[in-house]
C-alpha cells in the first residue's frame, strides 16, 4: 500500500504490464493516489496499438474525438484532431503528448518483458520476472497487454526460407517500406489488410492479395475535420462523452438510427437508410438497425445492400464475386476503408482465393498453393491479426493459487469476472479482458473505465485495511454464464472470426467479449457500490 514498499526498486505497490492507452493511464491513476507504481513494456517506446502497428494505411475508425481520454479536460481541449479518424503517427503523437503532460515516462520501463508472474501466498504479492532475468514484487499486478497485441503469425512451412523481405502489419518497420517495383503479396483481408491493401497497390509493382475468407467493409468516408464540428463537440465535451457512453458500444460516431427492426419498411425505405449510412461512413453501419445482429432475416438485408456495393464497385464480375462474403454481416469485425473494392479494378492487383485451395508453403521466392500454383513475390505483407484478448495474457501465463496457471484455468476457454479478475488469482487485475466489453466498444473509454474501476478498488482496499481481493468462484460462474447467454441471443458468435477465438489453430471456440457497455458499466458501478460484490477481501 502506499508508503510500504521495501526496495525501492524492486519492491512496489503495482506493477503494470504494458505502456499502452491502458497502462498509461492506470500508471496516472495510481501515481496520483501515491502508489508506488512501475510499468513494463516490451516495446522501446510507449503507445502500444499506435506504437506498433505502423502499416500504411493504419489509422483508427472510431472517431477521433472519441477515440480519446477524457479524464482530462485540459488535454480534450487542446488537442486538436485533424481528420475524422485520426492516423496511426497522430494517435501516437497524441499519445506522447498525454505522457509528456504528465510526465509518466519516469515510471516506464522499455524493452522489458515480463515473462513470469507468480503469486506468493504467504506474502499476498506477485513476483514478477523480466526477460533480464530480474525479480519484482508488488501488492498488485495489473495486466495492460493489449486485447490485439500478441501477433499471430500463421506456421507456414518455409516462411524463413523466404529470401525476399516480409512484414507482420502489427510489427512494422519505423523507417517505413518502399514497395516500389516489387511484387508484394498480402496475406489476409482483415482490417489492417483492408487499410493497407489500397496504398500499397500504388507503390508496387504487382499486388497479389491472398483472401481466406472475403470480408464486409464499409467505407470510412474520412476526411479533414471540419474546425466548427470540432469547435461544437468541445462546447460540451462532457455532454458528448455522457450521451456516448449512454449507447451500447459506448460510441455513437455520425450515427442515424432507423428504426428496430430492418424487416419494418419498405425495401427502397430500407436501402435509403443503408445509402445514407453507406455515405456517412464508418462502424456505425452496423447501428443501422437495432435488430441487424439479432435477426438473420435483418441481417441479410444489409448483406444484400453491400453485396450491391461489390458488384457496383468493382468491374470484373469474377473478382467482384469472390470479393462477396458468405459469412453472417457482422460477426467478423466489420472494415472500414478508402478505397478497398475498387483497388481490385487496377491492372497490377489481383485476388488469389485461398479458402480451398490453402496456401501450402513459403518458398525461397515466392508462395506456393496446395494445388501446386506458385507466386514470385519480393515482398510478403503478413496481415494476419492477433491471438486476441488472451494471447499476451496466456505468453505470460501468470501462476495463481497454489500454482495453477492461467493456462490450465482456462484450457476450455477464458473464465473472468467482469473481465476484470480471475478467481484463483488474487490482487491480479486485467484491463479491458475478455468478458468485459473491449473490443466491441469504443476502446479508449472501456480502458479508462477499467482503470478507474482498479483505482477506485486498490483505494478502497487500502482505506479499509485489507491487502487482498480475489474474485469469488461463484460470481466468476455466473458471470461467465451471462456473457455467453447475452453473445448467444444475438447472431456475433456465429460465424469463423478472432470473437471466438478460431483465428489461432487449437484456441478453444468461446465467444470473448462482453456485449454492452452501458449496461455493463452500471454492473461494474454496482459491484463497488455494493463493497465489491462477488469479491473476497482479507487482510
Ligand atoms: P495495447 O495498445 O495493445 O498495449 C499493450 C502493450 O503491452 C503493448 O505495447 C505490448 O508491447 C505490451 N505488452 C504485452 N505483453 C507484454 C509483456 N509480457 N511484457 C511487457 N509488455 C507487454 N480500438 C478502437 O476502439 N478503435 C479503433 O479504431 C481501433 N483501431 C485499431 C487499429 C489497429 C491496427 C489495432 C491492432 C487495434 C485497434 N484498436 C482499436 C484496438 C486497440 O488495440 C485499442 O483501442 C487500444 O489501443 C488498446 O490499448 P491497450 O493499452 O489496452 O493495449
Ligand atoms: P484479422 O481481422 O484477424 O485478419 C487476419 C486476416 O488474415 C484474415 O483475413 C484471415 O483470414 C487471414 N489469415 C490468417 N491466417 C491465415 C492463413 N493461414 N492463410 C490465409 N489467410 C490467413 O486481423 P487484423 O486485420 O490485423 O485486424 C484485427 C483487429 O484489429 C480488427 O478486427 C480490429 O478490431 C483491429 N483493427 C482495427 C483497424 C481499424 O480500422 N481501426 C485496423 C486494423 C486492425 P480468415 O478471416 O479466414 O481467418
Amino acid at each position: 500500500m502506499p508508503g510500504q514498499q521495501r526496495d525501492t526498486e524492486r519492491d512496489f505497490d503495482a506493477v503494470i504490464v504494458g505502456a499502452g492507452l491502458a497502462g498509461l493511464y492506470m500508471l496516472h491513476r495510481l501515481r496520483g493516489m501515491g502508489f508506488s507504481t512501475r510499468v513494463f513494456e516490451t516495446g522501446t517506446a510507449i503507445g502500444g496499438t499506435w506504437f506498433w502497428n505502423r502499416y500504411p494505411g493504419a489509422r483508427c475508425d472510431i472517431e477521433s474525438l472519441e477515440y480519446s481520454y477524457q479524464f482530462s479536460d485540459e488535454i480534450q481541449q487542446e488537442w486538436e484532431w485533424t481528420e475524422r479518424f485520426a492516423s496511426q503517427p497522430e494517435i501516437l503523437s497524441y499519445i506522447n503528448h498525454v505522457a509528456d503532460r504528465f510526465d509518466l515516462h519516469g515510471n516506464i520501463q522499455l524493452e522489458t518483458r515480463v515473462e513470469q508472474a507468480r503469486f506468493d501466498e504467504a506474502e499476498n504479492r506477485w513476483a514478477i520476472r523480466t526477460n533480464a532475468g530480474h525479480e519484482y514484487r508488488a501488492r498488485f499486478c495489473i495486466m495492460a497487454t493489449g486485447c490485439l497485441s500478441c501477433r499471430n503469425t500463421p506456421d507456414f512451412k518455409g516462411l524463413e526460407s523466404f529470401q525476399g523481405e516480409s512484414y507482420h502489419t502489427g510489427d512494422w518497420p519505423h523507417e517505413g517500406v518502399d514497395f516500389h517495383s516489387k511484387r508484394v503479396g498480402v496475406i489476409g483481408t482483415g482490417s489492417s489488410a483492408v487499410q493497407s491493401i489500397p496504398i500499397i497497390a500504388e507503390e508496387a509493382e504487382h499486388l497479389t492479395v491472398f483472401q481466406r475468407t472475403a470480408n464486409y467493409s464499409v467505407p470510412a468516408q474520412n476526411k479533414p475535420l471540419d474546425p466548427a464540428v470540432q469547435s461544437r463537440i468541445k462546447a460540451d465535451y462532457a455532454g458528448f462523452r455522457e450521451r456516448n457512453s449512454n449507447s451500447f458500444f459506448g460510441t455513437l460516431g455520425d450515427f442515424e438510427n432507423a428504426g428496430p427492426s430492418a424487416k419494418a419498411i419498405s425495401p427502397e425505405e430500407r436501402d435509403r437508410f443503408y445509402e445514407a449510412a453507406w455515405k456517412r461512413g464508418g462502424v456505425p453501419f452496423l447501428n443501422t438497425f437495432d435488430d441487424l445482429m439479432i435477426d438473420k432475416e435483418s441481417n441479410d438485408t444489409a448483406v444484400d445492400f453491400i453485396c450491391h456495393k461489390i458488384r457496383e464497385i468493382v468491374d470484373d464480375p469474377e473478382v467482384a464475386e469472390r470479393l462477396i462474403p458468405r459469412q453472417t454481416f457482422g460477426c467478423k469485425r466489420l472494415c472500414v476503408d478508402t478505397d478497398y473494392f475498387s483497388t481490385f479494378n487496377r491492372p497490377n492487383v489481383s485476388l488469389v482465393d485461398v479458402s480451398e485451395n490453402a496456401i501450402e508453403e513459403v518458398t525461397p521466392s515466392g508462395l506456393k498453393l496446395a494445388d501446386g500454383d506458385d507466386f514470385a513475390l519480393d515482398a510478403i505483407v503478413l496481415a494476419t491479426g492477433f491471438d486476441a484478448m488472451t494471447g499476451a495474457l496466456l505468453a505470460i501465463d501468470p501462476h495463481g493459487k497454489s500454482g495453477v496457471t492461467l493456462s490450465e484455468k482456462w484450457s476450455e476457454g477464458p473464465q473472468t469476472y467482469l473481465g476484470l479478475a480471475v478467481s484463483g488469482f488474487p490482487n491480479l487485475f486485467t484491463i479491458t479482458g475478455p468478458g468485459s466489453p473491449s473490443v466491441l466498444s469504443n476502446m479508449v473509454p472501456s480502458i479508462e473505465q477499467h482503470a478507474n474501476w482498479i483505482a477506485d478498488c486498490l483505494g478502497y482496499l487500502h482505506e479499509t485495511g485489507h491487502e487482498r481481493i480475489e474474485a469469488t468462484r461463484a460470481a466468476e460462474t455466473a458471470w461467465v454464464a451471462h456473457v455467453n447467454e447475452v453473445a448467444n441471443g444475438t447472431l456475433y458468435p456465429k460465424c469463423h472470426s478472432w470473437y471466438v477465438g478460431t483465428n489461432v489453430p487449437g484456441k478453444t471456440r468461446v465467444f470473448m467479449p462482453y456485449l454492452g457497455y452501458a449496461p455493463y458499466v452500471e454492473k461494474c458501478n454496482e459491484v463497488a457500490a455494493n463493497g465489491y460484490e462477488g469479491f473476497e477481501l482479507s487482510r
